[in-house]
């Protein structure tokens, strides 16, 4: 069943997203607004797209593939965003247009080596660990200079950018520090690498935060398509 209030959640976040843009100086323009769409069935997604939204996160490959396959009549761009299996980067540089989740020099290589020759360079942002959890996927900062120098050297691949998923802080001010730490990385990345233009972090909870420290493309999924069952 398609949510009722997809068209309404979409029209609301909008606004907010607009809103939060003003009160931070910042033109609209810049900011992307990915709708993450893992667990939703291709019919919502296909909703969403009448309502303005073209591009898609997936974490999970098969469900991707499948949704891929039910809405290619629709001229979408579709994101990688979920940990990376070295047996599935042959799918994924065959299917989407970006990753975001590339966080070692052995995956990077493979998606490149993978590309199909027909398509354009796969989209690449680098996942960092910025809160240094153990179970979390993404190289750790440190490690950043000598990744995106391995990636910007594959010509299949293109550099674009970080991609985070920072711990969970029920303070704002915490959140904010932490999205503030990314946009020096990001700076730091676009010094020495220029197709670099894309931080992507903020997520449906911390959005507000994310875009008052820089983000140019946020990963949204229950502020859309209603809360997840799994
Ligand atoms: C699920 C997911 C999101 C969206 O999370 P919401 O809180 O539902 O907006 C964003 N990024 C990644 C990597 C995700 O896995």
């Amino acid at each position: 069943m398609i949510q009722p209030s997809l068209k309404d959640n979409i029209t609301k976040l909008t606004q907010r997203v607009r809103l939060t843009v003003e009160m931070c100086g910042r033109t609209q323009d810049r900011i992307t607004l990915l709708a993450v769409s893992k667990t939703r069935p291709a019919s919502e997604l296909r909703a969403a797209f009448e309502y303005g939204i073209d591009q898609f996160g997936e974490n999970y490959l098969s469900e991707a593939l499948e949704k891929m396959a039910d809405l290619q009549d629709l001229p979408l761009t579709w994101h990688f965003i979920g940990p990376i299996q070295s047996n599935k980067t042959r799918a994924i540089a065959g299917h989407f247009a970006w990753v975001q989740s590339v966080d070692r020099e052995k995956i990077a290589r493979r998606l490149a080596e993978q590309r199909p020759a027909d398509l354009p360079p796969l989209n690449v942002c680098i996942q960092v660990n910025i809160s240094a959890e153990a179970s979390k996927s993404g190289a750790s900062p440190r490690d950043l200079p000598a990744l995106a120098q391995c990636i910007s050297e594959l010509p299949a691949l293109r550099l674009r950018g970080l991609m985070a998923i920072p711990a969970r802080s029920d303070d704002p001010a915490q959140r904010r520090a932490v999205f503030a730490e990314l946009h020096s990385l990001y700076r730091e990345l676009r010094a020495v690498h220029p197709s670099v233009d894309t931080l992507s972090m903020g997520m449906s909870g911390d959005f507000a935060e994310a875009i008052a420290e820089g983000a140019t493309l946020l990963r949204i999924g229950s502020a859309l398509f209603g809360p997840r069952n799994g």
